[in-house]
């Protein structure tokens, strides 16, 4: 499947057409941001490394019944997805104090939370993000009641599968983003998990030594991040990406 205009260039990915406008293909970049793009880099290997983390990851959903928008991945850096109009709601789940949490609540990061947190927040750059609560997304019509119960199940669901499969693999599943995504193709249901679930977007640490395995490398000025991601490629993936 050929790559055709260029539909929008994120941070870390693009998505062009195909001759189907049922089908995008997500092309996943090194450039790597933080703090709302206000810090910049590269990593080197990391789109390879994403795309394929994901496409493990979404298959292992699939495989759990949890409908997602993969197709399949066509090449190191390039994913063939369903056609979604994406809901302006970035879910996040914690099942470990870490991050944004830890700030807000005043709370050291490690803490192991005695039930997984789950928060929306605006998918909205230009303002941050900003934390929503179920009355905001009410006032903001981001979804409806039903499309909001059917994300928060299916956010908590992909929380039990991934974590499992983690654990395996001896990685703490901290806490992690997911997008969710309405196909534009009707026969494909209501509702996709969409965008990627990679290092860049999920907090993974080492379970014997806490050693992170994730983005927090990059954002917090740690060194070993391309071995970090390689590393987490490695036991995801069962190979070196
Ligand atoms: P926090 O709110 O603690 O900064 O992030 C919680 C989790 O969601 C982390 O795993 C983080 O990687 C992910 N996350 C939240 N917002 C974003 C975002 O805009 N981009 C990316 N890549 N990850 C995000």
């Amino acid at each position: 499947m050929d790559r055709g205009e260029l539909l929008y260039e994120g941070k870390a990915k693009q998505v062009y057409r195909t001759p189907d406008p049922h089908l995008l293909i997500q092309h996943f970049k090194d450039d790597a941001t933080a703090f709302n793009a206000q810090k910049r880099g590269t990593i080197a290997s990391k789109g390879i490394i994403n795309n394929r983390v994901s496409e493990v990851l979404f298959q292992l959903l699939e495989e759990h019944g949890v409908a997602t928008h993969l197709v399949e991945r066509l090449s190191d850096r390039d994913m063939l997805v369903h056609a979604c109009r994406i809901v302006k709601i970035e879910v996040v789940v914690r099942n470990v104090i870490a991050g944004s949490l830890a700030k807000r609540l005043g709370r050291a990061e490690g803490e192991p939370l005695p039930e997984p947190i789950l928060e929306h927040y605006l998918k909205d750059d230009a303002l941050g993000d900003p934390l929503l609560n179920d009355w905001h997304v009410r006032f903001l019509g981001l979804t409806n009641p039903d499309e909001l119960a059917t994300i928060n199940a299916t956010a908590l669901r992909v929380n039990g599968i991934l974590r499992t499969y983690l654990d395996a693999r001896d990685i703490v599943l901290v806490d992690f983003k997911l997008e969710f995504g309405r196909p534009v193709d009707a026969g494909r249901g209501a509702l996709l998990v969409a965008d990627e679930i990679c290092p860049d977007t999920c907090r993974l640490w080492d379970k014997a030594t806490g050693h992170k395995l994730d983005k927090d490398r990059f954002r917090r000025d740690l060194g070993g991040v391309e071995e970090a991601y390689q590393e987490a490629a490695r036991r995801i993936c069962g190979i070196a990406a």
